[in-house]
């Protein structure tokens, strides 16, 4: 038994979790998760994730649950676990109601659920040489500074690129690359390192937040503005981040090459992997 699940107080393996079916998850998508992983049985980076988590369940008002007690059953669960490493999912939904309705009276018990899985690295292969983006139209709502679990326009975008071949979607909203279905996609203009600036219209990644500041530290310039699609194909260097993968290169955007000498990836993805590696210490 290797993958476990949390459900309000309860610690099953994985595939036997139960949630009710009167959940607001189930009928609404009606909550908010993060992700983080542990290396070496430490959390990386944890007051970053729950920071985040915090901002989510604020700006939805799910507000009956606290993040001291979301951090102990991850604590729980944690200790429950045989793996050192692993990546753990956090959502809290706003809970059960006696019957389907948009509305409440009464605030439920928001669900607490995590789950815990071994943590793999992508095989070697794929920082080496690099993964393929194929761009989409950005179909999701207004608020995506929210990590809500309304996934659809996400899942769409990115089962359409893995057809393709590709790693993720590209998202483009009015004319600009926004980001990744599940991830930041960041570039590099003449050892400049070009992120959209935090908005609505984007998750504030903790891996892109985490890269930023080593960025800052290391002297590298970095310069926060919206770019094309046209301009993310003609960088010198893109980049994908995440929690599930770190510093990932980018190879190719909608079939067209990007150049493999990729010396300010090279250099942050040493610089973050250090952050991760300091654990396992
Ligand atoms: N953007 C979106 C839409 C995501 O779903 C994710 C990760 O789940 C990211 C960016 C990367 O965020 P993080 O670095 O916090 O994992």
């Amino acid at each position: 038994m290797s993958a476990l699940a949390y459900v309000n107080g309860t610690i099953t393996p994985l595939a036997e979790a139960r949630l009710p079916l009167l959940d607001r998850g189930v009928f609404f998508g009606d909550g908010v998760y993060d992700t983080l992983f542990s290396i070496n049985g430490r959390l990386h980076a944890p007051e970053r994730h729950f920071r985040r988590l915090a901002h989510s369940l604020h700006e939805t008002g799910i507000g009956a649950i606290s993040i001291e007690e979301i951090e102990s059953a991850l604590a729980e669960l944690s200790g429950r676990c045989e793996h050192r490493d692993v990546d753990f999912y956090i959502q809290v939904t706003r809970g059960v109601q006696p019957a389907r309705a948009h509305t409440w009276k009464e605030e439920p018990r928001p669900t607490l659920i995590i789950t815990a899985q071994e943590r793999h690295d992508l095989p070697a292969e794929h920082y080496a040489r690099g993964v393929t983006l194929f761009s989409h139209t950005d179909l999701r709502w207004g608020r995506c500074d929210i990590k809500s679990v309304n996934l659809l326009p996400n899942v769409m975008a990115r089962q359409k690129a893995a057809a393709a071949g590709g790693y993720d979607a590209l998202l483009v909203r009015d004319g600009h690359v926004t980001e990744g279905s599940g991830s930041s996609v960041l570039i590099v203009e003449e050892g400049v390192l070009v992120a959209p600036p935090l908005s609505y219209e984007i998750l504030p990644s903790i891996t892109r937040e985490i890269v930023l500041e080593l960025a800052r530290e290391a002297g590298v310039p970095v310069r926060l503005e919206r770019r094309t699609l046209e301009q993310y194909i003609q960088a010198d260097e893109a980049m994908v981040l995440s929690t599930k993968v770190g510093v990932l290169p980018v190879r190719a955007i909608d079939s067209v090459e990007l150049p493999t000498e990729r010396p300010l990836i090279e250099r942050l993805r040493a610089l973050y992997q250090e952050t991760v590696q300091a654990l396992a210490e």
